[in-house]
C-alpha cells in the first residue's frame, strides 16, 4: 500500500534496524522503544489488522516469534518478555498495518507498566 509506513520500510524506502527478515515476515526495532530491544514484527504483505490475514499468513508470521524472542533474549537478556498487538485505534493501534510487538522487560525498572 503506497501511504502505509510498514510496506515503506518492507521496501527499503524508509530506513529500519532490520533483525529479521524471509520470505513473508520482516522483524525490525521500534524507533520509539518502551524498553531496550522494542522491536516489531510483520508480514510482508499490507494487512491492517488481525481480521484481514487469513490462518496460514498468521501462522507464517507467528511461527518466527520463538526466534525473534530467543535473540533478544540473547542480545539484551531481559527478565520477561511482553508479546503484543493492538487492533484498530480504539485498542491503541497507530500504525495500520499488522505488527506484533516484542517488549522485553528487565524487572521494576524499565518505566513500562
Ligand atoms: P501501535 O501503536 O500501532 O501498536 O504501534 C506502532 C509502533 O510503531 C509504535 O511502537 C511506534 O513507535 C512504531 N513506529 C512508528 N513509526 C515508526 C517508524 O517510522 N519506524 C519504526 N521502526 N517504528 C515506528
Ligand atoms: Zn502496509
Amino acid at each position: 500500500m503506497s501511504d502505509c509506513l510498514f510496506c515503506k520500510i518492507v521496501e527499503g524506502s524508509i530506513p529500519s534496524t532490520k533483525v529479521y527478515e524471509d520470505e513473508h515476515v520482516l522483524a525490525f526495532m521500534d524507533i520509539m522503544p518502551l524498553t531496550k530491544g522494542h522491536t516489531l514484527l510483520i508480514p510482508k504483505k499490507h494487512h491492517e489488522n488481525v481480521y484481514e490475514m487469513s490462518s496460514e499468513e498468521a501462522g507464517q508470521l507467528f511461527s518466527v516469534a520463538p526466534k525473534i524472542a530467543e535473540s533478544l533474549k540473547a542480545s539484551f537478556q531481559p527478565a520477561g518478555l511482553n508479546l503484543m498487538n493492538n487492533n484498530g485505534a480504539s485498542a491503541g493501534q497507530s500504525v495500520f498495518h499488522f505488527h506484533l510487538h516484542f517488549i522485553p522487560r528487565y524487572d521494576q525498572t524499565d518505566g513500562f507498566k
